[in-house]
């Protein structure tokens, strides 16, 4: 065999996981820190990897696998659509968006949808929507349009994004950065209202910060920011990409205090786990900000993703997945703050997302992880202290005991 001929099969083919992990060492960027798990398929909540071993994933690729990996309707629309057309660009009209839009504005209660990718593009929207709405509706003067956003944010990592992150690691580097940005401190009311001025156009938030370890605002906070939005006349955009589409019980986070933003920013989820798509989602005045040429993406509104979109929205309407993030969340929780440990410093969250903190004196949450990897179950460290917990949504009793019997072990 020639050495060409051994490079080729060895890319085809590589015989291992430790194999697989090398090339991605060798011809990806090293922008991520994955556990050393090669994962080949997956069903449900398991995945097998390329050694044959199961393991179950209570990551759910952050929360984008919330129907389960593989789930059979998902990927028979999918297939479906596949067979007939995925791709036309909004040049033309496809057969599939404008039932996906209706589908989606329905389900949030709102008016139109603006379809994009990924999450990032999401939030890009959303700024780029209050922007304008605050030139043409609110009579900001031109390019003074400030958004308030909080510590500890997550929205993704676009260059104008990561302009008002608080994470050094998101941001160092990375400047010059986007201005027209405040941020305040997350669950802050009063702090809230004192940012605001006459050049204010929104204030962008996750109703539970996920990527900074599932933090729950204090009760009330977002009663209390629709209040504060709709009297001061600006707009509430709530990111719920992470924390929506199911995962904390509800269709939505901001359902635990029964309010509505002005703009939802929804993503992840939204893909069924097989594509990305993102959207927001808003009333037909606030998205009329929008002209033909004003803002675009050649795969926003595809006819793939959208066939899978309707799919995903089709299966929240049964609400069975809501209903199962709860009770399997009640008793995760209940079951989770059982366990005699010295380690932990705190268990929160909601529905089916979990944050466990530990205290600085047990260590970083990573070894964590790569002890219950061992012991055969997929979970993801964030913010170097908290473990979460995200499965998915179809996760049974039976599923739940599996994880905890081996959280008991590694928590104990
Ligand atoms: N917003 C929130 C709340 C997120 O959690 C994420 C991703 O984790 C994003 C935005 C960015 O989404 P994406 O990675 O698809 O760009």
């Amino acid at each position: 065999m020639t050495t060409a001929m051994h490079a080729q099969h060895s890319i085809d083919r590589p015989a291992s996981g430790q194999d697989h992990i090398q090339i991605v060492e060798r011809y990806a960027a090293h922008n991520y820190h994955p556990l050393p798990v090669v994962v080949r398929e997956a069903e449900g909540v398991w995945v097998t990897d390329v050694q044959g071993k199961r393991y179950m994933d209570m990551l759910a690729a952050y929360s984008a696998v919330n129907f389960g990996h593989s789930h059979p309707e998902l990927i028979a629309a999918a297939k479906e659509q596949l067979d007939r057309v995925t791709l036309t660009s909004r040049a033309f009209h496809n057969d599939q968006l404008g039932p996906m839009c209706q589908a989606l504005a329905e389900l949030c209660g709102m008016e139109a949808v603006l379809p994009m990718n990924t999450g990032a593009e999401g939030v890009e929207t959303a700024i780029k929507t209050a922007r304008k709405w605050g030139y043409t509706k609110k009579d900001v003067p031109a390019n003074q349009a400030k958004i308030i956003c909080c510590s500890e944010n997550f929205h993704g990592r676009t260059t104008t994004i990561i302009s008002f992150s608080t994470d050094p690691q998101a941001r160092n580097g990375f400047g010059p950065y986007t201005p027209g940005f405040e941020v305040i401190k997350y669950g802050d009311v009063e702090a809230l209202r004192k940012a605001i001025d006459a050049n204010t156009v929104a204030f962008l938030v996750e109703p539970i910060q996920g990527e900074a370890g599932i933090i729950v605002p204090p009760a009330g906070y977002l009663q209390e920011v629709r209040k504060i939005c709709t009297d001061r006349r600006i707009l509430f955009i709530a990111d719920e990409i992470q924390s929506g589409l199911g995962r904390t019980g509800y269709t939505f986070a901001c359902e635990h205090e029964g309010v509505k933003p002005d703009i939802y920013i929804l993503g992840k989820a939204l893909g069924g786990g097989i594509m990305p798509v993102s959207a927001i989602v808003s009333s037909r005045e606030i998205l009329s900000v929008f002209t033909p040429g004003d803002h675009g993406s050649t795969f926003g509104g595809n006819p793939l993703a959208c066939a899978i979109a309707r799919k995903v929205i089709e299966l929240l309407r049964t609400n069975k997945y809501q209903d199962n993030a709860r009770q399997a969340g009640e008793y995760l929780f209940k079951r989770l703050r059982a366990i005699k440990t010295d380690k932990v410093k705190e268990i929160r969250g909601r529905g089916l997302w979990v944050g466990i903190e530990f205290k600085k004196e047990a260590g970083k949450a990573r070894p964590f992880c790569e002890r219950l990897m061992e012991a055969g179950m997929l979970c993801k460290d964030t913010h170097e202290q908290t473990l979460r917990l995200a499965p998915p949504l179809c996760i049974t009793k039976e599923e739940c005991d599996w994880a905890l019997e081996r959280l008991e072990k590694v928590l104990a």
